[in-house]
């Protein structure tokens, strides 16, 4: 066994009978719900883990400050007035312009990828582009900064993407990192897909848009929480989640549910009352949602410790575990096969992916070749069509696969700070930019500059 029965058995026992941190999450979605990093709602969220990791018996529990930019939702209002008159369900996308008044007409971009720009021209200078979310088969997906900056680009004077989820539930989400030029939102699919219609028909729908919100300057935290190591303190094994969320919702899924594996991890492996080698260290992000801003922080302040960094775990809308994901490593380390088999009980297969991938709190520690340890799950249930809307609220979360994504976090977390030697050397600079050609980051790199 990779990881001892006398420990093993205590993860076990305290992530699946005795579990603590589903019912804080229950607390944190009720009587904080939307966690705006910098904001009354991001500190209140902080002092939570902090209460938790002190009370669960963690050391140095701490917080580590940085700046942040706090966005702010006004009004907005958005009303189609040709052909039909009718009220769009709309929501403005984070780092939306703080003032817009405009009427433009509507224009179907498709997917608003660089090559629906190209084949429409000049003719959407000017215009509203409207664009699901997704891209044509076998393209590479395309976050929604993305998007907005080949509308931009292309003179546009907004952007309007609509829901892949059903239900009159459009999606908020960072469009633009510092204030947008163009106003951006999403929209309800409904209405989304009645605006094409009319388009394919001949007609020129046109939309007037009012839109205020806000911006101030801000402290956010990160919160950090250790159990040191008893033979070489100095290196470490990192467990993180974002604790963030978006106003609209609770934040439960994305990611209250992230941030409570890690709390419960940290809550097993506090509980398991013995030291491995290296250290064990949990951190809940601040401002994922509006840049990864937490975990760059961290990453810039603390460079000259990444060369003794074993492992990131990130967990961000975790389901229910199924295999590893270790991107930019192409062999599966013996460590990891041997992990899957002996969690194979609670759902770990011996599936496993390595192909690189952005947008979540892991991305500064890949980029700087800090080996990356995470897990594939899947998400049951109806997290994924809440994403980023109204609907994300606690019902939603599954408290076994909570549990069980724990348990495999705290067991992989252990065999890697046990372990005789470190199983992952940092990737060079060299192997760092040949995983991004080869996982075809470059572009969505470009486009965060
Ligand atoms: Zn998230």
């Amino acid at each position: 066994m990779i990881v001892p029965n006398e420990i093993a058995d205590r993860i076990l026992a305290e992530c699946l009978n005795r579990p603590q941190a589903y019912r804080e999450l229950q607390w944190l979605c009720d009587n904080v719900g939307g966690r705006t990093s910098g904001a009354e709602s991001g500190n209140r969220a902080e002092e939570w883990g902090h209460r938790f990791f002190t009370k669960w018996g963690l050391e140095n529990v701490r917080y580590e400050e940085l700046p942040v930019t706090i966005w702010k939702r006004g009004s907005v209002e958005v009303v189609v007035t040709e052909p039909a008159s009718w009220s769009l369900t709309a929501m403005a996308h984070g780092n939306a312009p703080s003032e817009a008044d405009l009427t433009a007409e509507v224009l179907d971009a498709g997917h608003a990828e660089r090559c629906d720009f190209e084949r429409l021209g000049d003719v959407v200078q000017g215009k509203l582009v409207l664009c699901d979310e997704g891209v044509a088969e076998g393209h590479r997906a395309l976050h929604r900064t993305e998007k907005l900056k080949f509308a931009i680009e292309s003179g546009a004077a907004g952007l309007m993407i609509f829901s892949s989820a059903s239900g009159g539930l459009p999606r908020t989400g960072v469009c633009y990192y510092g204030e947008a030029p163009i106003v951006s939102m999403g929209i309800s699919q409904e209405d989304g897909e009645r605006l094409k219609r009319l388009i394919a028909g001949g007609s020129k729908p046109r939309v007037r848009i009012s839109m205020r919100n806000s911006n101030a300057s801000g402290v956010a935290r990160n919160v950090l929480a250790d159990i040191t190591g008893s033979e070489k303190p100095d290196e470490v094994v990192l467990a993180g989640g974002h604790l963030d969320s978006w106003d609209v919702s609770q934040g439960a899924t994305d990611n209250g549910l992230g941030s409570a594996i890690v709390m419960e991890m940290a809550h097993a492996l506090a509980a398991a009352g013995r030291r491995p080698k290296r250290t064990l260290r949990f951190a809940l992000w601040a401002a994922e949602e509006i840049g990864l801003c937490g975990s760059h922080a961290y990453v810039k302040d603390h460079a000259n410790e990444l060369d003794r960094m074993c492992g990131v775990l990130n967990f961000d809308m975790t389901g229910d575990p199924y295999g590893y994901w270790v991107p930019g490593r192409r062999e599966k380390h013996p460590m990891i096969a041997s992990l899957a088999d002996q969690l194979s009980g609670i759902g770990m297969t011996q599936e496993y992916g390595h192909k690189a991938g952005l947008h979540s709190d892991h991305q500064p520690f890949m980029l700087a070749g800090v080996p990356v340890v995470a897990l594939m799950a899947k998400l049951e249930g109806e997290g994924g069509h809440y994403y980023h809307s109204v609907g994300d609220t606690f019902e939603k979360v599954s408290q076994p696969a909570l549990g069980r994504a724990a348990a495999v976090g705290a067991h992989t977390m252990w065999a890697i700070a046990d372990a005789p030697e470190r199983p992952f050397a940092r990737l060079t600079l060299d192997e760092i930019e040949k995983m991004v050609d080869e996982d075809d980051l470059r572009e969505a790199l470009e486009a965060e500059k």
